[in-house]
């Protein structure tokens, strides 16, 4: 995980523009102390910092905040030495990540809120399949987290589409966190009886370890990325409820076996639900549509 990329231990703001602000944090040591640091970000913009945690901004003055966040042990931030084994520190921050993640799952649960986390490697269609889903549910409020290492251009076209959205923008980071996913439903403040869709970082590896609170995991996989994929990348395709194999339309101009493909899934994952769509031309788009607004009266 990133234990290879290190994306969870090292610095992942940008500092192009920054400013100060303060803020305070809550240790599990119990000791509280305010500090300030510089970094950057447009408006809008929840951002991940070097020890795994983020903020959420709307507004460019200083300001105070508080937030949790406990550490594998006592100096773990990225400009300090690190002590202890890595192995402890990863399981040090998944601990934190699945404590956050329930907290979120209670919430959602609690506000009949379902919350589906979409993931898939950079290019399978994600933001263009949940641009097309929009528009074709009448009646269900539905808002989007957006995942990317930067820019605010999905949450923009998710805008357009006509929901909600915020956009997190993880820098160096490869994964959206429970951390991450809290603050921008705040900012979000998604309706009971909603739908909250989180459009993960494009990565096959590290989304797949980090639990969100969401209800269900949306694997989205394109007839474009090599049929072997699921076998891959086994921790993904274990971890997903349901799959989404998009691009079916360009499947004459591509070598890639479905039936073989999903078997090496449903190897993993042998209950797997699988839509087969072209989020583009249009194929399957309302046996999944029919499917998100089922589980949407389902929870609420
Ligand atoms: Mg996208």
């Amino acid at each position: 995980m990133c234990r290879t990329c290190g994306c969870s231990e090292h610095g992942v703001h940008d500092h192009a523009h920054a400013h100060a602000h303060e803020h305070e944090h809550e240790h599990e040591h119990e000791h509280e102390h305010e500090h300030e640091h510089g970094h950057s970000h447009a408006d809008g913009h929840t951002h991940a910092h070097a020890d795994g945690h983020t903020h959420a901004h709307s507004h460019a003055d200083v300001h105070a905040h508080d937030h949790d966040h406990d550490h594998a042990d006592a100096h773990a931030h990225a400009d300090t030495p690190r002590h202890g084994s890595v192995v402890s520190f990863e399981q040090a921050l998944l601990a934190k990540n699945e404590r956050l993640a329930r907290a979120n799952r209670r919430f959602y649960e609690e506000r009949g809120i379902l919350t589906l986390n979409l993931m898939s490697s950079p290019g399978a269609g994600k933001t263009t399949l949940l641009e097309r889903t929009i528009s074709r549910l009448p009646g269900v409020s539905t808002r989007v987290i957006e995942g990317d290492q930067a820019t605010e251009r999905d949450a923009d076209r998710i805008r357009a589409a006509g929901a909600q959205a915020v956009q997190v923008n993880t820098g160096a980071g490869c994964h959206l966190d429970a951390h991450m996913v809290s603050h921008a439903t705040e900012r979000l403040d998604p309706e009971p009886g909603s739908l909250l869709l989180i459009e993960n970082v494009g990565n096959l590896v590290c989304p797949a370890l980090f639990d969100l609170g969401e209800r269900a995991r949306i694997v989205i996989f394109s007839v474009t990325e090599g049929e072997d994929k699921p076998l891959k990348y086994p921790h993904m395709f274990r971890a997903a409820d349901v799959l989404v194999l998009n691009k079916i339309d360009l499947l004459p101009y591509v070598s890639f076996d479905v039936e073989r493909s999903l078997a090496y899934a449903r190897r993993l994952r042998p209950e797997l639900r699988v839509f087969r769509t072209s989020a583009t031309r249009g194929d399957g788009r309302d046996e999944w549509c029919d499917f998100l607004r089922s589980e949407v009266g389902g929870v609420s």
